[in-house]
């Protein structure tokens, strides 16, 4: 047998925190019981069907079986614009202003290789979807996490952070509507934050991936875009997978900032070749064409939010409604760790939670529910943990 070692870059993975919960799902699942899923971030209603019709004719066509470019065709960036443009009333140059994305994921976690050098400073705003440390991570950064805390509705307190940690800081990473909080930004949070970011000179890198999972239409989400400066400091990145159901087709943008975009472009000009152009036709379809299916899918998250949160009161668990994301973020019961009682609902109802400190320490006391499945078994997982 070879003995082939994993590079040191792997060891600085953070330990894996699912690993108890993973064992006692096995053993719930070995004992026959039924298992509902309520840990997974992944839309489970279909894509619509228009978007797989355009997919079809897009495929047909050679000029769409070669190379595509890194950056996106002309096309999908300027649907891209317009999108933002007519959401966010934001006007981004197609040239310079958009690089399309193998979903999100992939730009955020090619960034930092492209503006951390090893050494260099991360702010994170934690608890977080993990790829902002472990990318930082890759490319030899420091990290310094920032705690999102209840009592500043779960908002960044930049003026905690001390001038010596802003002005060491290459970039800081901020993610609203938040996965796995469900907060949302205030104008004012993003214009302090760019006030900051320009004072010391930071990146803002913006993870938006859930702006069009909102529940009240008068009180939509913004993007940090909208405010004045942003472009001074701020990458955006931002994905069709949560919109519009369309999580396995590997589809994103990351817009802002024409120098920031234009070094995510170089790390992906050398590592990749674009998103399959047939996706992007699908992609510009969904991007003009997409709304008042986005506004179906809000009605379902809607009714899903509304049944599990009236459970959750009804047993005494405490959680804000959110009014953005398809996420609930409760607190756990008294006398029990994240830990203790994910595993603990697990082992008596076969229900299976997300436990806070998995997104990073300030989640202990929390847990995660994720409204990504059916009514049917949405109130047979509610029903089970109200009889606990
Ligand atoms: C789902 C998710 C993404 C990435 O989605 P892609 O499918 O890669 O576009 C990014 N950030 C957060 C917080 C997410 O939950």
């Amino acid at each position: 047998m070879s003995d082939f070692k994993l590079a040191d870059r792997l060891s600085t993975l953070p330990p894996y925190l699912f690993a108890a919960i993973d064992k006692a799902k096995a053993e719930v699942a070995a004992q026959g019981m039924d298992i509902i899923s309520l840990g997974i971030g992944d839309p489970d209603l279909p894509t619509p069907d228009f978007i797989i019709d355009a997919l079809h004719v897009a495929a047909k066509k050679p000029r769409n079986h070669q190379y595509p470019s890194y950056v996106g065709m002309l096309a999908y960036r300027q649907a891209v614009a317009d999108w933002y443009k007519e959401r966010f009333t934001v006007d981004l140059d197609v040239t310079t202003e958009i690089v399309s994305l193998i979903g999100s994921k992939e730009g955020i976690a090619h960034f930092p290789l492209a503006y951390t050098n090893p050494g260099d400073l991360a702010l994170i705003a934690t608890p977080n979807y993990p790829v902002y440390g472990i990318a930082t991570n890759f490319a030899g950064g420091e990290i310094e996490y920032l705690p999102l805390l209840e009592e500043n509705d779960f908002l960044v307190d930049l003026d905690a952070v001390s001038n010596d940690t802003w002005a060491k800081a290459k970039m800081i990473f901020v993610c609203y509507p938040n996965n796995p909080t469900a907060a949302c930004a205030t104008r004012k949070f993003y214009d302090r934050l760019i006030e900051k970011a320009k004072e010391f000179n930071v990146i803002v890198v913006s993870d938006a991936a859930y702006t069009e999972i909102y529940y009240d239409p008068e009180n939509k989400p913004i993007s940090i875009l909208e405010c004045e400066g942003a472009k001074d400091v701020a990458i955006e990145f931002h994905s069709l997978s949560k919109t519009y159901n369309m999580t396995g087709w590997r589809i994103g943008m990351a817009v802002g900032n024409s120098n920031l975009i234009a070094g995510l472009g170089k790390i992906k000009e050398n590592m990749d070749s674009g998103i399959f152009q047939a996706v992007q036709e699908a992609g510009i379809a969904a991007l003009k064409e997409g709304e008042p299916y986005a506004e179906r899918f809000r009605a379902v998250y809607k009714e899903r939010r509304d049944v599990v949160s009236a459970a959750l009161s009804k047993v005494g668990i405490q959680h804000r409604v959110p009014d953005a994301s398809f996420y609930i973020w409760c607190h756990t019961p008294k006398g029990y760790t994240s830990s203790e009682f994910v595993t603990n609902v697990l082992k008596q109802t076969g229900v299976v939670l997300t436990p806070g400190p998995g997104f990073g320490t300030p989640g202990e006391g929390y847990f995660r529910i994720s409204l990504t499945v059916n009514n049917e078994r949405l109130e047979e997982a509610v029903s089970r943990i109200s009889n606990l």
